[in-house]
């Protein structure tokens, strides 16, 4: 008779009959796995066969997010991480080594400029940083440094700048880089036939879609992401499975969000375009924007983020952002609800005059995240904000 000490600790196990199965994958909350005999548990460390030991390195819940991301991308394979940085910096670090030379721009998400810039360039990587729109600089600087890696955006945040891909990846090709594209404002869905060795996403953005799970990933072929694996397992930066089950459940709903999304930060850029305290609203999917024909050739959708000038400067926008009532003042992006960021959260950090005016941000520049609700309450709330502010 075993004791109730022990008991707890091994409590009755449940078995589910094989035509008895659960429609919900269940969630792998466990690190670790176990085999019947020591010999396959030598071989699974080996690689020789399939199986799970422990959930650093994976664990079936994060397997199937991991497939889930990799099919909806047009990739072969993936890896899941514990937040997006986590997923640029893989990427970054894995693919670089010391004396190589990276190809960035401007445009950048902030943490990944600081990535090169700050912590690779302590290891003896070198860099370039141009503006997304200088393809003439990135031509000669190819020509004139070999390069590793180009990382680039498109859509740009927050300016909204269409990064030209198949110009980009033609030259990358050309010059022997890799290219590493951060698409997580354009989403799993979009991108995918150009010729772009990894695609890094922040999941804690559309994929989880409700603002309440972080997560990563990197997206590249079979050889890349089997090279980047080791790594990836050293580093340590996997994502729990609990965090993995519940973006995989967003994912159910990925694409009528995204839709949904799309359609309210269309109207939201048309009624902006048409107030007179604005100064310029830039979305990719309005006629006015000033790519917009290589927007529409390149991507499938516009995306949720609306960006735009008031006429009034720095006080108007600050008034402007604290007068909605449904846009919550908050970075982020991607998610159910609504979000807006003033020109102060907005200030890139850490650059020259000259980088500071390729980014394109001013003390006017107002940043939206339009979320799911309903878009006529989203109009007024602007509306009455917008009166407020000017
Ligand atoms: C948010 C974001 C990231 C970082 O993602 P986290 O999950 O917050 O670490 C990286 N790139 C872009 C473009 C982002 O918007």
């Amino acid at each position: 008779m075993t004791s109730k000490e022990t008991l707890v600790i091994h409590p009755p196990e449940v078995e589910l009959a094989a035509d008895n199965r659960s429609l919900v994958a269940p969630i792998y909350q466990s690190v670790k796995f176990e085999f019947d005999d020591v010999d396959e548990v030598s071989k699974n460390s080996r690689g020789e066969r399939s199986g799970f030991q422990y959930s650093r390195v994976s664990n079936p819940t994060l397997q199937q997010l991991e497939l889930t991301l990799a099919a909806l991308q047009g990739r072969d394979s993936c890896l899941v991480t514990a937040s997006g940085v986590a997923a640029v910096n893989l990427a970054l670090l894995s693919l670089c080594k010391q004396g190589d030379h990276v190809v960035l721009f401007a445009e950048a998400y902030q943490p990944t400029r600081m990535m090169i810039r700050r912590i690779l360039g302590r290891y003896g990587v070198r860099h370039t940083m141009l503006s997304i729109e200088d393809l003439a600089g990135l031509e000669r600087v190819l020509k004139e440094t070999p390069t590793r890696l180009i990382t680039f955006e498109s859509p740009t945040n927050p300016i909204l700048k269409i990064a030209d891909l198949p110009r980009i990846t033609a030259m990358a090709k050309e010059h022997g880089a890799l290219t590493v594209m951060d698409n997580t404002f354009a989403g799993f869905h979009n991108h995918g036939q150009y010729d772009i060795d990894v695609f890094v996403h922040s999941l804690t953005k559309y994929a989880s879609g409700h603002g309440d799970v972080m997560g990563g990933a990197v997206i590249a072929s079979k050889e890349l992401i089997q090279a980047m694996r080791p790594d990836f397992i050293t580093i340590g930066a996997t994502l729990d499975p609990h965090a993995c089950f519940l973006i995989q459940r967003g994912m159910k709903t990925y694409f009528l969000r995204y839709d949904r999304q799309c359609a309210n930060a269309l109207v939201i850029a048309q009624f902006l375009e048409s107030q007179p305290a604005v100064e310029r609203v830039r979305y990719p999917g309005l006629p006015s924007h000033p790519q917009h024909l290589l927007a529409k050739s390149q991507l499938k959708d516009f995306g949720s983020v609306v960006t735009f000038e008031l006429k009034g400067g720095l006080a108007a926008a600050k008034k402007f952002a604290e007068s909605l009532a449904l846009f919550a003042t908050v970075s982020s992006l991607g998610s159910t609800d609504s979000l807006v960021l003033p020109p102060q959260h907005l200030a890139p950090a850490g650059m020259n005059p000259e980088e500071r005016r390729w980014s394109g941000i001013t003390e006017q520049t107002v940043r939206l995240s339009v979320g799911i609700e309903a878009s006529a309450d989203l109009v007024g709330d602007l509306a009455q904000a917008l009166a407020k502010a000017v």
